[in-house]
């Protein structure tokens, strides 16, 4: 069985204890890795030889640390049938999706922060003839970087790129539950000559190796993207460490559907995002609400849809929903499903585990399913599933919909459907969301900022603001 390694200090290493954790396929059921369970001592390892390396790379000449970052896309791009089919068995999600977004996404976000770290340009102020300002922006040291299961090698170089690009030295925890694309990665970086130390990802458990990346001393800065009960465990740690902190949190966002959409688009486009990745994406919208003039329509033609779905083995080209990324999750998420029903909901389609025929009978399978006839304060419509399961409710006015919307303590993404441009500005306005897309759903261009507002998260990742982050900014004043 294949053993993952921890890459710390240019070398694939076991964990200093030899204890390993089983890594499951959640389409089978069954273990087919070995995951290393590091603990405070592989991290204190990697987090030396991070120091160690950021002298050198911190400055070294910012062309030839995009070069080697653009070097690893490159590797990326090539072994792109591999990695999206580790992908797919580490997570349960199709290797269609994997191949035609996790993947080009690793590869981009590699290449948008390789190129963007040349561009980074510096201010200077003029006080009238008595001083000179100007500020200079420099790498802020050894940068942590944890991320979740649900878009593995998405969100991992996500983080690493524009910290890697920055100047920064990195340790770096991917999700226990999908390590295995970190682990190609790591080859990958090896063969693509990045400096030893430069990067170090250390395999295991949150609350044993994530827990101690965030109780670092030498560990400046925690991006972080997880679950909001986590990102509030890591706020506590780190805060009064004073370490600079980004985390991108859960979300239970709203799809907004106006009786003056582009009724195609809109049921289309709400198929993907309540049922993409099988519904563990962050920005899924899991509340859809619906004008009252067409949710019957629209509830109809949702219902259709849905239910011609093919959930199947992932590794099959025309599996659109696979598994979930583990039991526990999916029990989790039958849990959420039960109690729509004790709080009065309809489940409408769906609502059951599945097992399929053949190698797959074990999976975690659940079907796409759409509740009905809830109200907005339940808890249903309050926590995050993460799971193929929406909502959907009647609207009677822009009013109503916006306070809908906004009724819960998430804040990250939002959806509108509606072909009057001013009632977009006005509702896009008023809706308390980091992002809100309009006729359309994650339509990411990698420059805007992304990230929540409220209990979704602190600070924004994307564009400058990424690299931002991993520096430390100073002022210099001459006085002339
Ligand atoms: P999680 O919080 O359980 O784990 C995320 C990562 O944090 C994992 O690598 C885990 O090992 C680590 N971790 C756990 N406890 C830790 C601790 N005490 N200290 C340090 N690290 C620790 O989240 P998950 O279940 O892997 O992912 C699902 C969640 O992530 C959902 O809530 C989802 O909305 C959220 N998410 C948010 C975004 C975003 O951009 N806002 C994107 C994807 C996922």
């Amino acid at each position: 069985m294949e053993k993952i390694q921890n890459y710390i200090n240019g070398e694939l290493v076991q964990s200093i204890s030899g204890e390993y954790l089983q890594n499951i396929n959640p389409a089978t059921g069954e273990v087919y890795s070995l995951i290393p369970d590091s603990n405070a001592d592989d991290i204190a390892e990697a987090t030396s030889s991070a120091l160690r390396a950021f002298a050198d790379w911190s400055s070294m000449p910012v062309e030839k640390r995009s070069a080697i970052l653009l070097r690893i896309a490159d590797l990326i791009d090539r072994d792109i049938d591999r990695l999206a089919l580790a992908e797919s068995i580490d997570n349960g999600k199709p290797v269609t999706l994997a191949k035609a977004v996790d993947i080009p996404r690793a590869s981009a976000n590699m290449r948008f922060y390789a190129t963007g770290a040349i561009h980074v340009s510096t201010e200077a102020h003029i006080t009238g003839i008595e001083a000179i300002n100007y500020t200079s922006k420099t790498p802020i040291g050894v940068a942590g970087c944890i991320s979740p299961w649900n878009l593995p090698l998405y969100l991992f170089t996500w983080k690493i790129a524009p910290a890697l690009a920055a100047g920064c030295t990195v340790v770096a925890k991917p999700s226990e539950l999908t390590p295995m694309t970190a682990y190609l990665f790591s080859k990958l970086c090896i063969e693509a000559g990045l400096p030893q130390g430069v990067l170090n990802i250390v395999h295991g458990l949150g609350s044993k190796a994530g827990q101690a990346i965030i109780e670092h001393p030498d560990i400046h800065a925690i991006s972080f993207t997880g679950g909001t009960v986590t990102g509030k465990k890591i706020a506590a740690t780190a805060a009064p460490m004073f370490k600079k902190l980004s985390l991108e949190l859960g979300g239970k966002n709203p799809n907004i559907v106006f009786a003056d959409c582009d009724f195609e688009q809109a049921v289309t486009t709400s198929i993907l995002s309540s049922f993409s990745n099988q519904g563990e994406i962050c920005l899924c919208g899991s509340r859809i609400f619906v004008e009252e003039s067409i949710y019957q329509k629209f509830t109809d033609e949702f219902v259709k849809r849905t239910r011609a779905l093919t959930i199947g083995d992932p590794l099959l080209e025309s599996t659109k929903v696979g598994a979930l990324v583990s039991e526990a999750h999916m029990n989790k998420v039958l849990l959420y499903i039960s109690l729509a029903q004790q709080e009065g909901g309809n489940v409408i389609t769906g609502g059951r585990r599945l097992h399929l025929d053949g190698r797959c009978s074990n999976g975690f399978f659940v079907e796409p399913t759409i509740i009905t006839g809830l109200t907005c304060e339940c808890r249903t419509n309050q926590e995050e599933i993460f799971g193929p399961v929406v909502t959907i409710t009647p609207f009677k006015s822009e009013e109503e919909v916006i306070s809908f919307a906004n009724s819960t303590a998430y804040g990250l993404s939002a959806t509108l459907w509606t072909e009057n441009l001013k009632r977009a500005h006005r509702v896009s306005s008023k809706l308390k969301s980091g992002i809100v897309w309009v006729n359309c759903w994650l339509f990411r261009d990698l420059r805007t900022p992304f990230g929540g507002m409220k209990q979704s998260g602190m600070g924004r990742e994307g564009g400058w603001e990424a690299l931002e982050f991993f520096m430390e900014t100073k002022n210099i004043c001459i006085k002339l």
